[in-house]
């Protein structure tokens, strides 16, 4: 069962197309999976159209009606070629990869510390997205943090907890400079987290902060 989802300002800059790519890739997760959240969106959607309908009309240019024709009868331009991204991490035996990564460059699982793995996302259509999953064993704890802007969290497998609530498969977290807190994954089994950081992630920690800029967290 989910429990956490995205907050309406997310779902609604969602729906509008405001969101960088980065949390839009972890939303579109979320929702793949969330038929309360969907709906949402779908109720955004109508109310975007809605609103549209209610501007004030205004006068078009001249040779508006000849260009909307010209841009009509023009070929179409072929879309970008679009080579086959490389996923070369893979996810806990039986765990698809959600649909909205589909296009997405995944990068080999990386050690960051005993127990704990990483891999860089990169979206073809935005190379700047700062986007990582995170894999962390059964029982491990991520060092304490806190958020320099906001990460969005999508959880893929397994759950954790962070003192503020238990995250399982399916649920979303949004975070920011106010959280300061310390992931740790159930004892059960381990955790795979999609999460687009937006800023770095601030660690208490002198060896974690030197180590997060390695890895460019
Ligand atoms: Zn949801």
């Amino acid at each position: 069962m989910i429990r956490h989802h995205p907050d309406d300002s997310l779902l609604m800059a969602q729906a509008a197309g405001r969101l960088d790519s980065g949390s839009a890739l972890v939303l579109a997760t979320h929702a793949e999976h969330c038929e309360q959240c969907r709906e949402r969106l779908r109720s955004f959607d109508v109310l975007g159209g809605v609103l549209l309908e209610q501007l004030e009309p205004t006068a078009l240019a001249e040779d508006a009606l000849s260009r909307a024709l010209s841009a009509i009868d023009a070929p179409e331009t072929p879309p970008p070629h679009r080579p086959t991204p490389l996923r070369r991490a893979a996810l806990p035996e039986g765990r698809a990869w959600p649909r909205a990564m589909e296009g997405c460059a995944i990068g080999p699982w990386r050690w960051m510390a005993p127990g704990m793995r990483f891999s860089r996302v990169t979206l073809p259509w935005d190379l700047q997205a700062n986007v990582i999953l995170l894999r962390i064993g059964a029982g491990k704890l991520l060092a304490r943090h806190t958020h320099s802007d906001s990460e969005l969290t999508q959880v893929l497998h397994g759950s954790f907890h962070d003192g503020r609530a238990l995250f399982s498969a399916g649920d979303f977290d949004a975070t920011d400079d106010s959280i300061l807190h310390q992931p740790a994954v159930e004892p059960g089994g381990e955790c795979v987290c999609l999460a687009a950081v937006s800023g770095r992630l601030v660690f208490e920690s002198r060896v974690a902060r030197t180590f997060g800029s390695l890895i460019g967290i």
